[in-house]
């Protein structure tokens, strides 16, 4: 039987790429597969009617990851819904740049809500539904360990913050055997990031491997670390960059 089944996920910001290669994973591998989404209702209804399709069970909740209540209701009704859960991915995030001397403190507090806080709170709420085994990868960047322009700062803030808090919930959920990592992109090809996008050559140049990464590239790590045989990863950050930060 596939590796995953029996297992529950929830993953946020599922619609979209990354979060969206990782619920076709994990659903791939036999999780039954909730997700949360901001605003793409019509990518999430769609990617939860092709994992149907495919024989899997998926499950689109639309919560901000900024409204903490909105999250922890979207993690609890996908508990409720899917009988248990095992596995949490915080992938949801947003990335604005802009120059120092213009950049809005409203744009600082909303990547701090978005791309930490609901990382916060999405553990707290999920390891409330999780057993022993339990699996929690969140979505950093390799620009926590490396931020070569100028307007990435505040963006840089936020994936550093999740090297800490990766490394201090790891001490917090293993007693109860539960494992937390930081998964750490480089450029990868979605909306956020696009391969032909006006960034992309000055961005491979600073690469051991020249191109962006495929989002089923990120989502097989995650499958790894989600899975029986990692139960021994925890507190890690793990680049998969093609060198960026190298
Ligand atoms: P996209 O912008 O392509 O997709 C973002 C996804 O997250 C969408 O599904 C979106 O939902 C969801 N989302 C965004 N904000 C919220 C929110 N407030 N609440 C709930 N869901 C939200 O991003 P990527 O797939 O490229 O990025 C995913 C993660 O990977 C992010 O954490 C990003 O920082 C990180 N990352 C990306 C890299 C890249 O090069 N692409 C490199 C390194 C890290 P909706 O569709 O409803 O808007």
């Amino acid at each position: 039987s596939p590796i995953l089944a029996g297992k529950a996920a929830f993953v946020t910001g599922g619609s979209r790429g990354i979060g969206a290669a990782i619920v076709r994973r994990l659903a791939r591998d036999g999780a039954a597969v909730a997700f949360s989404y901001a605003g793409s209702q019509a990518a999430a209804l769609a990617l939860t009617t092709e994992i149907e399709g495919a024989g899997g069970r998926a499950l689109a909740v639309q919560a901000d990851s900024a409204d903490a209540d909105a999250l922890r209701a979207a993690i609890d009704r996908a508990a409720a819904q899917l009988g248990r859960l095992d596995i949490l991915v915080n992938n949801a995030g947003v990335a604005v740049m802009g120059e120092l001397d213009s950049f809005r403190l409203e744009d600082l507090d909303r990547t701090l809500d978005v791309n930490v806080r609901a990382v916060f709170v999405a553990v707290q709420a999920a390891a409330r539904h999780m057993g022993q085994g339990g699996r929690i990868v969140n979505i950093g960047s390799t620009n926590a360990e490396r931020m070569p322009w100028a307007g990435g700062a505040v963006y840089a803030m936020s994936k550093a913050a999740i090297v800490g808090l990766t490394r201090g919930l790891a001490r917090d959920l293993g007693p109860r055997g539960i494992t937390i990592n930081n998964v750490q992109p480089g450029p990868v090809n979605t909306d956020m990031n696009p391969a032909d996008g006006p960034m992309a050559a000055g961005m491979h140049g600073l690469m051991a491997i020249d191109r962006h990464a495929h989002p089923d590239e990120i989502a097989a790590m995650v499958a790894y670390l989600v899975g029986p045989e990692a139960g021994m990863v925890t507190g890690g950050s793990l680049l998969i960059d093609g060198g960026f930060a190298a």
